[in-house]
């Protein structure tokens, strides 16, 4: 080594001592963050504490990767440890609930949380993925739901806040596809007693098998993949190229990779495509607001989250 090269290097080493001096001073600093297994994918805390520091506000966002045993502990530890709150990912949107005291009407509805908030000494459970992914629709793919036949794939967390929040926005058609059918045709009685729909609004649930999919996605407006396949490398596909025409969204709520194999696939088929960035952006917005009161700095968290994935 240099002798220049030592003068930087313990020039940058006391810099950061300082800096983490002063983080570890910092006193009454506010708790957030995720619970989700695996979690290692997240660029929820990327765009969170780039808001906090934008606004200079003490709060920091950490992601715990909470194994399935642990999980009842873990959303005890929330009021424990004095957090003001969590978002809550893949797989625990559902189960998370029954050790939540309370639960918005719009998430037992949907029957998902996204995001627990410490009211007094008391957890309660929001959701904020239909509205994410509504705003996404509209802001960054300029689609506007009512009209469209709509078709999604998977009948988890995410599917079901969307169809619910998509359901009241005057769709033509809702078709859901799932793995397991029995889930899908579930959701589809629950969205069928929703009030604010319409005879008119046609609600199916189908099957994955391929002429099922294939026929539908013909009549298809947007196309939504809700399940998890496309978040590794070697996940299978659902939908085969060709059934894919140039007059369909394809939307997929992934956002890392950015581009699953999926939308690449719709790209090459001239169809017009919109990965879960945005989604995640306007999630963590309104997480972001429930937790601090404030409104939430969108240009610095979307700068945040689209710096990771350039
Ligand atoms: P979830 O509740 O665990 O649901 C997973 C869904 O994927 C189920 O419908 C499941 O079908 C289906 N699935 C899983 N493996 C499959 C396979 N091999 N073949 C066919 N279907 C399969 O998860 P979630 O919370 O709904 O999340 C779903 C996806 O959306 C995740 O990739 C998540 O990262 C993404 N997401 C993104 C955002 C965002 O802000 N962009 C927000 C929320 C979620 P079965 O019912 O048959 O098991």
């Amino acid at each position: 080594m240099k002798v220049g090269e030592q003068t930087i290097n313990k020039q940058t080493s006391f810099k950061k001592q300082r800096d983490y001096r002063s983080l570890a001073w910092r006193k009454r600093t506010q708790l957030v963050g995720v619970f989700g297994c695996p979690i290692g994918h997240t660029a929820s805390p990327l765009m969170h504490n780039a808001a906090f520091l934008h606004l200079n506000l003490n709060y920091l966002y950490l992601a715990f990767e909470i194994k399935p045993e642990y999980l009842e502990s873990a959303v005890k530890s929330v009021i424990a440890l004095n957090f003001k709150g969590v978002n809550v990912t893949i797989p625990y949107k559902t189960e998370v609930i029954k050790y939540l005291d309370e639960v918005t009407p719009e998430a037992e509805l949907v029957g998902s949380v996204n995001t627990i908030v410490v009211e007094g000494k008391k957890l309660v459970g929001y959701t904020t993925d239909g509205r994410g992914f509504l705003t996404s629709l509209i802001n960054d793919a300029y689609e506007n739901p009512q009209g469209k036949k709509i078709l999604i794939l998977g009948a988890g967390g995410a599917a079901r806040a969307l169809t619910m929040t998509l359901a009241q926005e005057g769709i033509k058609e809702l078709i859901i596809a799932n793995r397991t059918e029995e889930k899908a045709e579930a959701l589809v009685s629950k969205l069928k007693n929703l009030k604010k729909l319409s005879p008119y609004q046609k609600i199916k649930a189908i099957s994955l098998k391929e002429e099922t999919l294939s026929r539908a996605i013909l009549e298809t407006d947007i196309l939504i993949n809700a399940t998890s396949v496309g978040m590794k490398e070697e996940d299978p596909l659902l939908i085969k190229q060709e059934w894919l025409h140039p007059d369909l969204l394809v939307c997929d709520l992934i956002y890392n990779p950015p581009q699953t194999s999926l939308l690449k696939l719709a790209q090459e088929q001239g169809a017009k495509t919109l990965n879960g960035l945005g989604m995640l952006l306007y999630q963590g917005a309104l997480s972001f607001e429930l937790w601090t009161g404030i409104k939430a700095p969108l240009e610095v968290m979307r700068e945040a989250l689209y710096d990771k994935n350039e």
